[in-house]
């Protein structure tokens, strides 16, 4: 089971050094073996030195060089980073990219051994148009990706489930994540409005592999206890 913590442009520098440290004496003190993820914001990345698998929410695909406002692989490098989120709605709808650079930051970071933490999801109208429509949104956002890369993990993020406290019901994740897991063998994530009262059911869903958290992440001690359920 792999619990990851999607921060989003929450928690300052400090505030995400001592999420870490705390994240990182919960794991130790109770011996929790299962992988854990924490993405901080851009600007709060560090080499922290934990046992929590630090990853960016976002980097362009290049060393470095005339993208402004945007951070390169140099900048991973400086703090040890080999872990990135691509592909999250928010990135998709908010910032407005496309498949096209969505896939060429997939192969660029691919290419360097990256873990990939590559999201997928529809948006409400999709959901409501039908399970062919809505599969077909969800395909085309597959295209040109390399699903049987070792270190793919997929999380499934409905559009209209995050940050809104609303859920797929349990036989919904389950029917989609037999969908996907026919399209890639790599782990299969949930997300979208995961909190402590319902982590533990969603994990115990066929077919999750884990969960993505957002909000229900910011608090530390929330976070904790999702891990534990892992
Ligand atoms: P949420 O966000 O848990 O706040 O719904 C999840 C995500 O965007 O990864």
């Amino acid at each position: 089971m792999i619990v990851a913590a999607n921060l989003k442009t929450n928690l300052t520098r400090k505030q995400t050094k001592e999420y870490i440290e705390t994240l990182d004496d919960f794991v130790k003190t109770n011996h929790i073996n299962q992988e854990s993820f924490v993405f901080p914001a851009t600007s709060s990345l560090d080499s922290y030195d934990t046992d929590v698998t630090i990853g960016a929410q976002n980097a362009y695909p290049v060393q470095n060089g005339a993208f402004t406002g945007e951070i390169g692989v140099e900048h991973l490098d400086e703090f040890g980073l080999k872990t990135i989120l691509i592909g999250h709605s928010e990135r998709r709808h908010i910032l407005g990219e496309t498949q096209d650079v969505i896939l060429q930051k997939f192969n660029y970071f691919k290419e360097l051994g990256y873990t990939i933490v590559y999201c997928v999801g529809e948006p409400l109208e999709k959901r409501e148009a039908g399970v062919a429509e809505m599969m077909d949104y969800i395909n085309a956002q597959y295209r040109g990706i390399d699903t049987s890369y070792e270190r793919l993990i997929i999380a499934y993020e409905p559009v209209w489930a995050i940050g809104t406290g609303l859920t797929p019901t349990n036989e919904d994740i389950i029917a989609i994540h037999r969908e996907l897991k026919k399209k890639s063998p790599a782990p299969l994530l949930y997300g979208g409005s995961v909190k402590v009262n319902n982590a533990k059911e969603i994990m115990a869903l066929q077919n999750v592999d884990g969960v993505l958290v957002g909000s229900a992440a910011l608090k530390v001690e929330d976070f904790c206890q999702m891990v534990t359920f892992a």
